[in-house]
């Protein structure tokens, strides 16, 4: 690691190793640092993503992707199921993928580039210099030193702290993170193309429950409910549990992980001077479902495309660097991350009868393609009460 790079990167996930990756592409000198000792270890992830949205940023490859799914199932409180066949599933449908694998692969695909790579290597405080982000103060082994860079990628996950440092609010309402818990088990009956998610409020309170397949015979099973609803007795695991001891008895644990994922809204501004904030960390989680991984990756490609531009011209300013604020949000998914949040705060509000409800009416739509849009747009039809319902969002929708 040398001390002095046109874009420092902070963390190894997908945001992180995309936007290395990119930034080695483009010629410019890249260095990657993670905390952990390993890339992709432990894994906190039910690891689904659509097949379309992955192949915008890497080749598929057997290597690391455990499952191929081609339909889902959503089950109601009251059982009522919903399945949702591939033609149907659109951008649902799609790979379960192995982590542990697919994050080095990107890594590596970084390092091939011509990114430097440190790993174990944490960032411990920005470096500033009159309130603009220079590098960060980065510890190896337990030696600090400085590492000097025109723009800092801020792709420190889920619990990132450098933004914070930087002055940024990252603060995530106890509400608005959902609280997971995940095993993966073997030797269960299952089908191995189809996922399968559980809704109620007995089930994942102001969440759900999922069931991914890695194998013939193996899943992610895994949950995530709602901060508020975490209390002694019920936590994730608590629920999951249940679910567990009641569907796959004789399943043999190989793996637990707990994990929150945030599901509020991104954060009011993804950059600062000298700083750009990817993932997780900008709380770009699709607020509906929780995934993540296609989030990161484009905001990591798109905050490089920004910054390589930024540093060409010698201005790497806030106001230049809000081409990259205003890129995402303009973008589709930051539209859908808009849209997909006041859905998942109506959601939250239904009583089990009231999901019972429209799982029934949805299960006998005549949906062309599934998706969240789509769904939401034939159940007004068959039920216009649902406009006084939704408020703003259905006038969005229109
Ligand atoms: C239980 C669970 C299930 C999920 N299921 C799905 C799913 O099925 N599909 C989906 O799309 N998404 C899912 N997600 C979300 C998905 O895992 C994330 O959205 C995705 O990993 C975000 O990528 P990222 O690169 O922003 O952050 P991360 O993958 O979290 O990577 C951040 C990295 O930064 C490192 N880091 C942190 N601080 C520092 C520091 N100071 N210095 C150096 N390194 C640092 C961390 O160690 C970490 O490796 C799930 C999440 C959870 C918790």
């Amino acid at each position: 690691m040398k001390n002095k790079y046109d874009v420092l990167v902070i963390g190894g996930g997908p945001a992180g190793a995309i936007a290395a990756r990119t930034a080695a592409q483009k010629g410019l000198s890249v260095c990657l640092i993670e905390k952990r000792s390993a890339i992709g270890a432990p894994v906190r992830c039910a690891e689904g993503i659509g097949q379309a949205a992955l192949s915008e940023f890497v080749k598929p490859d057997k290597r690391w992707i455990s499952a191929e799914m081609s339909g889902a199932t959503i089950v109601a409180p009251d059982g009522t199921v919903m399945e949702l066949e591939s033609n149907l599933a659109g951008n649902k449908v799609g790979y379960i993928l192995d982590r542990k694998i697919f994050d080095r692969e990107l890594v590596w695909q970084a390092a091939e580039a011509g990114s430097d790579i440190s790993v174990k290597t944490r960032a411990t405080a920005p470096i500033m210099d009159g309130g603009i982000v220079k590098g960060a103060k980065v510890e190896f082994c337990g030696k600090v030193s400085n590492v000097h860079a025109e723009v800092v990628i801020a792709a420190d996950g889920v619990e990132s702290k450098f933004s914070r440092w930087c002055g940024i609010d990252t603060t995530v309402p106890v509400r608005e993170i959902m609280s997971s818990a995940q095993y993966v088990i073997t030797d269960i009956d299952i089908d191995p193309h189809s996922t399968i998610f559980y809704l109620g409020n007995e089930v994942a309170p102001e969440g759900y429950l999922w069931v991914f397949p890695k194998g013939e015979r193996t899943a992610n099973v895994g949950i995530g409910i709602s901060g508020r609803k975490s209390k002694t007795g019920h936590r994730a695991k608590d629920y999951l549990d249940k679910f567990v001891h009641k569907t796959f008895p004789k399943g043999k644990t190989i793996e637990f992980i707990v994990g929150g994922v945030s599901v509020c809204q991104p954060l009011d501004c993804t950059v600062s001077n000298g700083l750009i904030i990817t993932g997780d960390a900008a709380r770009v989680v699709d607020p509906l479902t929780g995934g993540g991984i296609y989030n990161a990756m484009f905001t990591g490609h798109l905050a490089v495309e920004v910054a390589a531009d930024c540093i060409g011209k010698g201005d790497t300013s806030k106001k230049a660097l809000m081409a990259y604020d205003a890129g995402w949000r303009a973008s589709k998914i930051g539209k859908s991350l808009k849209r997909n949040y006041h859905i998942k705060e109506y959601l939250i509000t239904l009583s089990d009868e009231k999901l019972n409800a429209i799982i029934r009416s949805a299960s006998k739509l005549n949906l062309t393609e599934f998706s969240t849009l789509n769904l939401i747009k034939e159940l007004i039809k068959v039920n216009p009460k649902l406009v006084l319902e939704l408020g703003a969002l259905a006038a969005s929708l229109r």
